[in-house]
């Protein structure tokens, strides 16, 4: 990999709390740090055009107002990371001329955007649930921040905890995506919101369920959150799909491999 640098690039915008900022404007210079794959044999074709980023930087910059340069840089990340195709970036801008009445060189604000692997563990037993899932995958497929890799086979399998239901569907999908956990998270609340979910009997019957099952590798354990799935390693309906997918896969809690999961759980 490559790191490409952008340094200080002079932009002027209109971004800012106060009405003045939001009129006259002010100079804005951002910074940017790209990761990238080295070009093989000095191919031009292979490259990040990073004319193209400077001036994509510039656009945003100049035609868009944001109150923080928090949502600016944050923009300028996401913007960069889909439209070029760029594996990680971090975008920094600065404000000189910030209006806080005491001198200052520049208020900066620094912010990094990524594509992350996740693995998406799809359930249905109440409709058409392969209808469901497949129109599902679709809306999530056609958020820009959202790239589908592949999805598993989706198997009918008995319910879970709750036995007294239809049969489900389940499956998982891998998909690449710039968002960060929460914001996966919400996406795919909202997704299952469209599609009708209701909550009224814990695992009961449900048009859809999403579930984050794996974020790179990360561990995470809060209230509203816990990746991996906490309970993944005990499920044959989500370990058989992931084995089918992403065999080698390697839970960062456990340090296995779905096979090697699926081989131990008592199942
Ligand atoms: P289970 O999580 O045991 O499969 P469920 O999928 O039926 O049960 P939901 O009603 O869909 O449970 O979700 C309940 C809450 O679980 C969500 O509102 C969410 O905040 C929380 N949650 C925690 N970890 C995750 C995760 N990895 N993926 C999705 N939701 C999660
Ligand atoms: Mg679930
Ligand atoms: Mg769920």
């Amino acid at each position: 990999m490559n790191k490409i640098y952008i340094k200080k690039l002079e932009c002027f915008g209109k971004h800012g709390v106060l009405k003045e900022e939001n009129i006259l404007g002010q100079k804005f210079l951002v910074s940017c740090v790209i990761s990238a794959p080295s070009p093989k044999n000095d191919s031009v074709d292979e490259c990040v055009n990073y004319a193209l980023v400077a001036q994509k930087i510039n656009d945003i910059v100049s035609n868009k107002v944001f109150k923080l340069i928090e949502t600016l840089a944050d923009n300028i990340a996401k913007e960069i990371s889909v439209d070029f195709n760029i594996k990680k970036v971090t975008i920094t801008v600065e404000k000189p001329w910030a209006p806080i009445g005491l001198p200052l060189k520049s208020v900066a604000v620094k912010k990094k955007r990524q594509w992350h692997d996740a693995y998406i563990g799809l359930g249905s037993n109440i409709g058409d649930s392969n209808k469901t899932i497949n129109e599902a995958l679709k809306v999530l497929e056609s958020d820009k921040y959202i790239r589908l890799i592949k999805c598993s086979s989706l198997i009918t399998t008995k319910p879970y905890g709750y036995t007294d239901q239809p049969d489900f569907l389940n499956g998982v999908a891998h998909i690449s995506t710039i968002y960060e956990p929460y914001e996966l998270l919400e996406k795919l609340n909202e997704t299952e919101a469209f599609f009708k979910r209701k909550r009224e009997i814990k695992w009961g019957p449900r048009t859809l369920d999403l579930d984050i099952v794996m974020y790179d590798d990360l561990i995470m354990s809060e209230e509203k959150l816990t990746i991996p799935h906490y309970d993944m390693q005990n499920r044959a309906f989500v370990l058989d799909p992931m084995c089918e997918i992403a065999p080698f896969l390697i839970h960062p809690v456990y340090k296995k491999t779905m096979l090697q999961l699926k081989k131990e759980a008592i199942i």
